[in-house]
C-alpha cells in the first residue's frame, strides 16, 4: 500500500473518549506533538451513549417523582403526558454542542485530530485507511462496546445504545442484566411510565456491591411497582405480535415491545492491530496492564474501558492524566491509584459509594477486627408526602482507631453525598474524624457523622 500522508508525532492516542480526550489534551499542553484519533463521534461513550445521555433521562425520572410528591407540597398541578420525544431532541441538541465543545477544546490544545480506525502496524506505527502516523508512545483508550446474550433471538434485543435511539417511550419493557445500567435504566423506564420487567440469571441485583445497599436497592425498585424474576435462566427469544423469552426450566413470559440487554460490556481490542504489536489481553479480551498503564510492549499504553480496570469516566480521565504526566512532564512515578474509588448508582433512590463491601471486609480482616454502624431512617422530604422512600447510611470500621474502609449511602442525595465522603475515606479518616465533624442540620449527609 502506498501511504498518501505519513506523519510524524510524539504520542499517538487512539480513541477519543473519555482517557483518550483527557491524556491528548495533557500531554499537548505539556509540549508532544500529540495526535487522535476517533472513528465515531468525539467525546465516547460517555458523552454520546452513557453518562451524560444517561443522567439527562434519570433527572427526568427524578422530576416525575417530583411531580408525584407536589400535591403533598401544595402544588395543584395538572400534568400532561410526559413527552420523550420532546426530551430526547433537547437532550440530543445538548449532546450535539457537547460535540463541538470537545472538538474545540482539543483543537486549542494543538491536538491533531484524525477521524477513521486506527489500527496498530507495529509498536510505533499507526495506520488510518492510507495514512500512516508514527510515534514511539501510543496511547490505546478504545473503550468497550455493550454485549448481547448468545441465545437464539438474542438480536431481537437492544443495549443501552439502542436505548438512547428509542424515538417514544416503551409500553412494556424487559430488562436483561443485574449491574450498573440494567438497575439504572430499569428505574428511569418505570418512573417515566412503562411497564418494566427485570430478568436475573442470579439472586441479586448489583451483587457485587454492599450486602445492605444490594438489599435496599432491591426492595425500593419492586416497591416501586418494577417486576424482578430471579434465577431466570434465559434460553430463548422470539417475536410475534410481542416479544417472548423461554427460560431452560421450561417457562415463558410474553408481552413486552422491547427487550433491553444490560448484561456487561466488552473491550473494542479485537480489531486495532494488537497481534501486530505484540500487546497482550486477557481471556476476555481485556488488555493487560501494569500499574503505569504499560502494556506489554515498550512505547505501547492503554488506560479506561478496554482495560480490566473500573470501567468508569473519572478512572479513565485519571489514568490518562497522570500518564501523560509520566510520559511528558518528568513525572517518574505518576501512576492512578485504584484503590478507593468512589462511584454511584443512579438508581431510585440513588446509591453512593466509596471502599470496601461489608463481605470485602470481612474476608480481609475478619469479624472480630471490623466495627459497623448503620442507620435507616426516612429523609425529611419525605414528612408531608405519601410517597415514602427510606434511605441508609453505613459506615465500616477497622482496627482499634476505627479507620474508616467503608462507607456506603442509598437515598435521596446519595450521589451528591458520596464525593466528600470519598476524599475523607481516600485520606484515612478514622470514626472519630467523623464524630468530631460538627453536623449540618438538618440533612441525610449529617446521619454520617452523628452514627452510635
Ligand atoms: P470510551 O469513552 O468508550 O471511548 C473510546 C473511543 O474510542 C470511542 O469514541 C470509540 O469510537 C473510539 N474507538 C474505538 N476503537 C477505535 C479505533 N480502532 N480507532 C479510532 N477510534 C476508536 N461512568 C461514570 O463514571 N458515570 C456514569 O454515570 C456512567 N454511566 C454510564 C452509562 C452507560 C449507559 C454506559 C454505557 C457507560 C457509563 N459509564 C459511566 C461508563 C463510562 O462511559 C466509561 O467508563 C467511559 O466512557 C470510558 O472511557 P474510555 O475513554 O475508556 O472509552
Ligand atoms: P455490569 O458489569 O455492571 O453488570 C452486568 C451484570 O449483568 C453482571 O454483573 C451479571 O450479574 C449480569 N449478567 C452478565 N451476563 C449475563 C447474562 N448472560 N444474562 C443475564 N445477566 C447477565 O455491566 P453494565 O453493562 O451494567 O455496565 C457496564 C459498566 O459500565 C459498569 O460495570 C460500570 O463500570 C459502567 N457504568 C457505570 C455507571 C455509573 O457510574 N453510574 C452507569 C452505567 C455503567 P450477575 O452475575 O449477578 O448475574
Amino acid at each position: 500500500m502506498t501511504d498518501s500522508t505519513h506523519k510524524e508525532f510524539d504520542f499517538i492516542v487512539i480513541g477519543g473518549g473519555s482517557g483518550g480526550i483527557a491524556a491528548a489534551r495533557r500531554a499537548a499542553g505539556l509540549g508532544a506533538r500529540t495526535a487522535l484519533i476517533e472513528s465515531g463521534r468525539i467525546g465516547g461513550t460517555c458523552v454520546n451513549v452513557g453518562c451524560v445521555p444517561k443522567k439527562v433521562m434519570w433527572h427526568a425520572a427524578h422530576l416525575a417523582h417530583t411531580l408525584e410528591d407536589a400535591g403533598d407540597y401544595g402544588f395543584d398541578l395538572d400534568v400532561k403526558p410526559f413527552n420523550w420525544n420532546g426530551l430526547k431532541q433537547r437532550r440530543d441538541a445538548y449532546i450535539n454542542r457537547l460535540n463541538g465543545i470537545y472538538d474545540r477544546n482539543l483543537e486549542s490544545s494543538a491536538v491533531s485530530r484524525f477521524d477513521g480506525h486506527a489500527r496498530l502496524e507495529n509498536a510505533n506505527i499507526v495506520r488510518i485507511g492510507d495514512q500512516k502516523l508514527t510515534a514511539s508512545h501510543i496511547l490505546i483508550s478504545t473503550g468497550g462496546r455493550p454485549m448481547m446474550g448468545e441465545v437464539p433471538g438474542a438480536e431481537i434485543g437492544i443495549t443501552s445504545d439502542g436505548f438512547f435511539e428509542l424515538d417514544e417511550l416503551p409500553k412494556r419493557v424487559l430488562v436483561i442484566g443485574a449491574g450498573y445500567i440494567a438497575t439504572e435504566l430499569a428505574g428511569v423506564l418505570k418512573s417515566l411510565g412503562s411497564d418494566v420487567t427485570m430478568l436475573l440469571r442470579k439472586e441479586f441485583l448489583l451483587r457485587s456491591f454492599d450486602c445492605t445497599l444490594r438489599d435496599m436497592v432491591m426492595e425500593e425498585m419492586q416497591a416501586d411497582g418494577i417486576n424482578i424474576l430471579t434465577h431466570f435462566k434465559l434460553s430463548g427469544i422470539t417475536q410475534d405480535k410481542s416479544i417472548a423469552v423461554d427460560s431452560e426450566q421450561g417457562t415463558q413470559i410474553s408481552g413486552f415491545d422491547c427487550l433491553l440487554w444490560a448484561i456487561g460490556r466488552r473491550p473494542n481490542s479485537d480489531d486495532i492491530g494488537l497481534d501486530k504489536a505484540g500487546v497482550d489481553t486477557d481471556s476476555r479480551g481485556f488488555i493487560t496492564i501494569d500499574k503505569y498503564q504499560n502494556t506489554t510492549v515498550d512505547g505501547i499504553y492503554a488506560v479506561g474501558d478496554v482495560t480490566a480496570r473500573p470501567a468508569l469516566t473519572p478512572v479513565a480521565i485519571a489514568a490518562g492524566r497522570r500518564l501523560a504526566d509520566r510520559l511528558f512532564d518528568g513525572q517518574q512515578e505518576a501512576h492512578l491509584d485504584y484503590t478507593n474509588i468512589p462511584s454511584v448508582v443512579f438508581s431510585h433512590p440513588p446509591i453512593g459509594t466509596v471502599g470496601m463491601t461489608e463481605d470485602e471486609a470481612v474476608d480481609v480482616y475478619g469479624h472480630d477486627d471490623l466495627k459497623i454502624y448503620q442507620s435507616r431512617f426516612t429523609n425529611l422530604y419525605y414528612g408531608v408526602t405519601n410517597r415514602k422512600s427510606p434511605s441508609v447510611v453505613k459506615l465500616i470500621t477497622q482496627g482499634s482507631d476505627e479507620r474508616i474502609v467503608g462507607c456506603h449511602v442509598i437515598g435521596e442525595g446519595a450521589d451528591e453525598m458520596i464525593q466528600g465522603f470519598a476524599v475523607a475515606v481516600k485520606m484515612g479518616a478514622c470514626k472519630a474524624d467523623f464524630d468530631n465533624t460538627v453536623a449540618i442540620h438538618p440533612t441525610a449527609a449529617e446521619e454520617l457523622v452523628t452514627l452510635r
